[in-house]
């Protein structure tokens, strides 16, 4: 019998912002495969197998998941936020696109999460309120001139850009890097976010600009939003708010 797998999406961290589908799915599940901190977030059930694995193993936990849905069993595959971001859903089709044929009659479904961009949004305002690109900092799964072609096209065409993997102890220079890219096209004064760690324990927002955004307080639990030319932060009930309207015109850059 040919099982099922799912690949699931946690959110950004808290276990409120799961989704009802997402928990039903979990538990629904025989058995369950991920990076170890992401199924630490998931609730223990009896006669439910784990199967942890190193983050970087995408592709060999795909694999693995598989295997176990090939014989029958139905696993769920967690990720942080929205499986489709960055993140595990890929890996599965692109094993089962290059892989074993018994692997295509495997029932296959993706449960959306709220992923970090929507989260670190919704702290601030409405940051995303129009057109935005959405792009990984990190150069482990592409050349570092195919980053900065996209950043530059984002930072010309005056989208709003979020950044996901802004740095890690391995990639420490390149969010300086992509900051003075992008203040080549845009004022000094652009809001810009740093979200840490969104709806975990150590959140940290700052709402800065471009000017005084400091790239080494980012890290690999960080989420950076770059404002457009119409980006506007401003101070109300005591708090900042960031937000872009809903209509825009052609700005100069
Ligand atoms: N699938 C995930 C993204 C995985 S890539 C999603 O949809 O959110 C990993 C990157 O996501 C991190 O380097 C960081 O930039 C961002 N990220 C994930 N969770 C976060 C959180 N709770 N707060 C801030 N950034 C987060």
């Amino acid at each position: 019998m040919t099982g099922r797998l799912s690949i699931v999406g946690l959110g950004p961290g808290a276990p409120e912002v799961v989704t009802p589908l997402a928990s039903e799915t979990l538990a629904a599940a025989t058995d369950l495969v991920g990076y170890a901190p992401y199924l630490a977030r998931v609730a223990e059930r009896a006669g439910q197998r784990r199967h942890e694995s190193d983050n970087r193993e995408e592709l060999a936990r795909a694999r693995e998941a598989l295997d176990l849905a090939a014989e029958g069993k139905s696993v769920a595959v967690v990720s942080s936020g929205d499986p489709g971001v960055f993140a595990m859903a890929s890996a599965v089709f692109e094993a089962i696109e290059a892989d074993k044929p018994a692997w295509r009659d495997i029932e296959v479904t993706v449960v959306p999460g709220v992923s970090a961009m929507l989260a670190a949004a919704a702290r601030v305002g409405a940051p995303l309120g129009h057109d935005f690109c959405v792009i990984s900092l990190s150069d482990n799964l592409k050349p570092w001139d195919l980053v900065l072609k996209r950043l530059e096209a984002a930072a010309s065409g005056d989208f709003v850009i979020v950044l996901y993997n802004p740095a890690s102890k391995a990639r420490p220079w390149q969010l300086g890097e992509a900051l003075r890219l992008v203040a080549r096209h845009r004022a000094s004064s652009t809001p810009v976010i740093f979200a840490h760690a969104v709806s975990q324990k150590g959140e940290r927002i700052d709402i800065t600009t471009l000017k005084d955004a400091d790239p080494s307080r980012a890290d690999m639990r960080t989420l950076i939003i770059i404002g457009s030319s119409a980006t506007k932060i401003f101070s109300g009930l005591g708090r900042l708010f960031v937000y872009t309207p809903r209509h825009a015109e052609l700005a100069e850059t």
